[in-house]
């Protein structure tokens, strides 16, 4: 049985909003007026001194308190998909500290209920294919891949020690064995120490499940892709206050963050050409991204008002890609 729900949705690009709290010992004022279902105004200063308001619509907006377990609900159909042979990105944007690792993967300190999508996704995958058990068989294997300064590269392909190009495709058979690869791709990782993260936020990061099922009625062969995409921090850097490898990265950043806006505003705009030339990451996300495949964008804001302009530019983003 086919999951319709999915196709119930309209149009195959959905964008979400998630607002994270306030972290502790942070103070600031909140820049944050209200959100309800699919609505977010944002409270901006004006000269005179008055207040503005501007409110942004998605599909929908989650508040700071929304649990991991509330965002995977809305995010569950989706990842369902992928058993009938859609493909499927998922996508974290947002500037430095805004909440996208939190997101997709969940906290340093992780407990079973702060589990990010990744985790919660992998293990719907498993138990799925066991409920179906009687009628396919399934195959899933995942994959880690970064890509730095326009360079693609597979995050685990270092196991063990040893460096095997063709490990960058491990076969699963348990969430275990996801935790644990997972675990193997973060610390390969280029970290550098930003001010306002100590995890890599310079690169984009992607883990990219794989999957293929057998009707065992029919043998018909069915196959499924998704790509679980942590990006790049979104935040403008002040060309005037950075150099040599600060500087290229940036700009390397921004190319393909920009590149990524223009094919998904061209997708959700139905037009003719989809320019997926100009990034790797577009290039690499092709096959899902278009067509039968279905996008889901989270943008995420940090509250404070000191992040203000970082997330008008976010939301301006986020409103040209749905
Ligand atoms: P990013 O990946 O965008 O740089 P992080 O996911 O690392 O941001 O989040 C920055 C900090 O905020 C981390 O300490 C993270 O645990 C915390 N955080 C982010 N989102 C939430 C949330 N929804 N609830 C609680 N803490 C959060
Ligand atoms: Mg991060």
């Amino acid at each position: 049985k086919l999951y319709n729900q999915v196709q119930d949705l309209k149009g195959s690009i959905r964008v979400y909003c998630r607002v994270r709290p306030f972290l502790p010992g942070q103070v600031s004022s909140c820049a944050v007026g209200s959100i309800d279902e699919g609505n977010i105004t944002i409270i901006t200063p004006s000269k005179s001194g008055k207040e503005g308001r501007k409110t942004f619509s998605f599909n929908k907006v989650f508040g700071p308190s929304a649990t991991q377990d509330e965002v995977f609900l809305d995010t569950q159909p989706l990842i369902r998909s992928v058993l009938d042979g859609y493909n499927v990105c998922i996508f974290a944007y947002g500037q430095t500290g805004s909440g996208k690792t939190y997101t997709m993967s969940g906290p340093k300190n992780m407990t079973e209920q702060t589990q990010g999508v990744n985790y919660r996704a992998l293990s719907d995958l498993f138990k799925l294919a066991e409920q179906r058990k009687g009628a396919f068989i399934y195959d899933i294997a995942v994959q880690m891949i970064e890509i730095y300064n326009e360079q693609v590269r597979t995050s685990l392909s270092m196991m063990n020690g040893l460096n095997v190009p063709d490990a960058s495709l491990v076969r699963v058979a348990s969430t275990m064995d996801v935790m644990e690869l997972m675990n193997v791709g973060q610390k390969n990782r280029a970290v550098g120490a930003t001010a306002l993260n100590d995890r890599s936020s310079r690169s984009h990061s992607c883990l990219t499940v794989h999957v293929q099922g057998r009707d065992l009625t029919s043998g018909t062969i069915l196959r499924g892709c998704m790509h679980l995409v942590d990006l790049a921090g979104s935040e403008r850097v002040d060309k005037s206050e950075v150099t040599g490898e600060r500087l290229k990265e940036a700009q390397h950043i921004n190319k393909s963050l920009s590149a990524l806006g223009d094919v998904i505003a061209s997708l959700a705009q139905k037009s003719a050409h989809v320019p997926y030339r100009n990034s790797k990451l577009t290039q690499l996300l092709q096959d899902s991204l278009g067509g039968q495949a279905k996008t889901l964008m989270f943008v995420h804001i940090s509250p404070e008002s000191d992040a203000l302009g970082e997330s008008i530019s976010t939301l301006k983003f986020a409103e040209r890609v749905s």
